[in-house]
């Protein structure tokens, strides 16, 4: 079956995203635990969260990604940017554990010139100082296209990753569709051969979610431009085949595509006419 949900606004709160996701027929969903630049959270509301759980079990919804934001970078070459990553990191891991497993999904960071070594190691850096064995939220390394000094555009990156972090049965990844097109993985053309690829170097087991993104930039032009479904250069034919892998069952698919409410409506409901 097809867990699929959208990228939802958190303004209103975990019930009405709640909402919204039935809305446009979704059983997932992802959010910005807050603003993507940045900046603070607001309080959680324990009567939202109750509202929010009940909702979600009556209406079998599956796991949900949070998205720490984009300036998150803990493998940043400025201490208090690296500092900021820690307090965000911990302060929404804790904010969390209210919705008790779930996934928080992070861009695992830009090196800036230190060199792919030292980031990766830097990224491990944090995660060893702030997961924890009692946590039930799984961290997620999401797959980048690799611009700039992306760290994660390529699988070995993400598993040493892994292999640097101790409690690493806390850690899972999240593959986009756009970024690892992007990225020189061609999922139109091989994708089973992606798909071993991954297996190989990461292991299938650790992949949560999905973020399906149809892509406006060319195969291998580590570009991040997100296209709707079907009008980007990975097509329709390819994004069905995804959606349909034997491998990729019951795995949240999030549209991060470039609409709103009433296009994530149409594209689910599409791509769930698709669907075996
Ligand atoms: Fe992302
Ligand atoms: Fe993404
Ligand atoms: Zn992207």
């Amino acid at each position: 079956m097809l867990h699929i949900g959208s990228h939802l606004s958190s303004a209103k709160g975990f019930f009405a995203m709640g909402q919204d996701a039935l809305k446009i027929g979704a059983d997932t969903f992802q959010f910005f635990t807050r603003n993507p630049q940045g900046g603070r959270a607001k309080n959680i509301n324990p009567d939202d969260v109750a509202n929010f759980l009940w909702l979600a079990k009556e209406n079998n919804f599956v796991q949900f990604v949070a998205h720490a934001p984009y300036t998150l970078n803990p493998c940043s070459d400025n201490p208090a940017t690296r500092k900021f990553a820690e307090m965000v990191f911990i302060d929404d891991l804790e904010r969390m554990e209210m919705l008790p497993g779930n996934y928080y999904n992070f861009h695992p960071g830009s090196h800036v010139g230190q060199g792919v070594e030292r980031g990766i190691a830097m990224i491990a850096a944090l995660l060893n100082k702030i997961l924890k064995p009692e946590m039930s939220t799984i961290v997620l390394l999401e797959t980048m296209s690799g611009k700039g000094s992306e760290i994660g555009s390529r699988f070995e990156e993400l598993r040493q990753i892994i292999d640097c972090t101790q409690l690493s049965d806390k850690l899972g990844v999240c593959l986009d569709t756009c970024h690892v097109y992007s990225a020189g993985y061609d999922i139109v053309n091989n994708l089973d051969g992606v798909l071993d690829e991954f297996d190989k170097v990461i292991g299938l087991e650790r992949l949560k979610a999905i973020h399906l993104n149809d892509s406006k930039m060319p195969f291998a032009s580590h570009k991040d431009r997100h296209e709707k479904i079907g009008q980007g250069t990975i097509g329709l034919e390819a994004i069905i085949k995804i959606i349909n892998h034997p491998k990729l069952q019951n795995i949240p698919f999030i549209l991060e595509t470039p609409n709103e409410l009433s296009g994530w409506k149409e594209e689910i409901s599409l791509l769930k006419s698709y669907a075996f």
